[in-house]
């Protein structure tokens, strides 16, 4: 909590420490580039106290230790882009940050198991050109976060794959958590959630990550559905009714037209100008055999057809190509609001995109469903943001997230009016979240 960090002189001695034990330049306790990690494009910012940078597990048992010996609170993160729910920001007060981004070793694959340790600095693109030259056959994992995010920090997150991996955390085993007095636990596998309370203070170092076998061929159902709530209540009972398949999977994502207009289009699939369009609903099938994937897309169009729709369609299906780089569409809808594409080396912390999601395990009753994203969207209109919803559903768990979107290059008045409001709405949707009786994803308050 704030006022249980340590007075000045005592982080001034943790300090001259850690420079002594990590070396000057991996220890950031001023200047620009403490600036920058203070620099969240959710709008929460100023409470990263200094970032370290070990270089291996020894060096990151010694920095925890000195932490404790000092009382300074430390968070840890793997490469710190958790953008719009806090990037390097402490989910409570101010802390020093243990970013573990040089811990970047990938160690041998077991192909049998289909099983790789990875190092929290290991991004989604170095991983994927590892396995295009080493193991073409394996399935490269994705997020709409781009290849520089960290596949072991977004699973310990609870984040959720592009692709047919659905909730990455379940992907983990054997993982090795250090603690400030020197212990390493080893935890078998994790929850769906992450690392959540369940190892709280303790630092990852490594964990196992189980492939799987890339298909061959995918294909995209869609359907642009009836504007309003009983269009999307049928589809919704009809997604959560087809159950899910085994791998190599089916994966299914709805976007409502405040969502889909700010991105180019849903997975390759239909785009949206209009400002009354309702919401799109998305089905990826992936399959070994093109036969098989063409039998599934012909049941799912049929599905898609007996629903409430303007319209539906198929892409593919195509031969799948294991990508190196990640697809770019979730960026494109953090850089709308400063009006350009996302650049090679995207960063929405350094260039002004204000993002924050808002997300909560919706009910399987139907109705329940839909209440709750309307309350939600209301009250993101009611903040001053566009209600930008999407469902998602990894393993078949569906999952609702307002996406609130702001311009953080304007002048400083205006970014500290939408950060606040920002925050705001975080706070007002937390209440219709209980409200629900929903449980909260990822949610961070302040
Ligand atoms: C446009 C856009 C699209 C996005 N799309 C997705 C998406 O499809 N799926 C998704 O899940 N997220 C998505 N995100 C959110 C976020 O950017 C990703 O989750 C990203 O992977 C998190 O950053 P990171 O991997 O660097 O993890 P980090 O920021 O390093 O870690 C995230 C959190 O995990 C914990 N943690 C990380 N490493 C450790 C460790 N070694 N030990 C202990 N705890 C640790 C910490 O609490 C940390 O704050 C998106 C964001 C944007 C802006």
């Amino acid at each position: 909590v704030a006022d249980a960090f340590p007075k000045a002189a005592v982080l001034s001695s943790a300090l001259t420490d850690w420079r002594a034990t990590l070396g000057t330049q991996y220890v950031v306790g001023e200047g620009p580039a403490l600036d920058a990690a203070n620099r969240a494009c959710c709008g929460r910012t100023g409470a990263v106290a200094a970032v370290l940078y070990p270089a291996d597990a020894e060096e990151t048992l010694k920095s925890l230790a000195i932490g404790r010996t000092y009382g300074v609170p430390i968070h840890a993160v793997s490469m710190g882009l958790n953008w719009g729910y806090g990037s390097f920001q402490p989910p409570k007060g101010r802390a020093v940050v243990l970013c573990l981004r040089r811990l970047d070793g990938i160690g041998a694959l077991d192909p049998k198991a289909a099983r790789v340790r990875i190092e929290p600095g290991v991004t989604y693109g170095r991983f994927a050109s590892r396995l295009q030259s080493d193991a073409p056959n394996l399935l490269a994992p994705e997020i709409g976060a781009g290849p520089d995010a960290s596949v072991l920090g977004n699973a310990l997150a609870g984040g959720i794959g592009k692709s047919p991996y659905g909730w990455m955390a379940r992907r983990l085993s054997d993982i090795a958590v250090a603690f400030g007095d020197g212990r390493i636990e080893r935890m078998p596998t994790l929850d769906k959630s992450g690392l959540g309370s369940s190892a709280a203070d303790g630092v990852v170092l490594h964990a196992d990550f189980h492939l799987c076998v890339a298909p061959k061929y995918h294909t995209l159902a869609w359907a642009r559905l009836r504007d309003g709530g009983e269009a999307f209540a049928s589809a919704f009972h009809l997604i959560l009714s087809r159950g899910t398949a085994d791998e190599p999977c089916e994966q299914c994502e709805f976007l409502n037209g405040a969502r889909l207009r700010r991105q180019s289009r849903l997975w390759g699939g239909p785009s949206c100008q209009s400002p009354q369009a309702g919401w799109v609903l998305g089905l990826r099938i992936w399959g070994h055999d093109e036969a098989e994937v063409r039998t599934r897309a012909d049941r799912a169009q049929r599905e898609l057809a007996s629903l409430p729709t303007l319209s539906t369609g198929l892409v593919g299906p195509e031969r799948r190509v294991n990508a190196v780089s990640p697809d770019r569409e979730g960026l494109v809808s953090a850089y709308a609001s400063i009006g350009c594409d996302p650049p090679p080396d995207a960063d929405p912390d350094r260039d002004g995109c204000g993002v924050r999601w808002i997300a909560a395990f919706l009910p399987t009753k139907t109705s329940a469903a839909v209440a709750a994203l309307d309350a939600l969207g209301v009250c993101a209109l009611r903040n001053g943001f566009a209600p930008a919803l999407v469902v998602r559903l990894p393993d078949g768990d569906p999952i609702g997230i307002l996406g609130l979107f702001w311009n953080r290059r304007a002048p400083a008045a205006h970014v500290a009016s939408a950060d606040s409001r920002a925050a705001r709405c975080a706070a007002e949707c937390r209440e219709i979240v209980d409200r629900f009786g929903l449980t909260p994803h990822r949610y961070r308050s302040g």
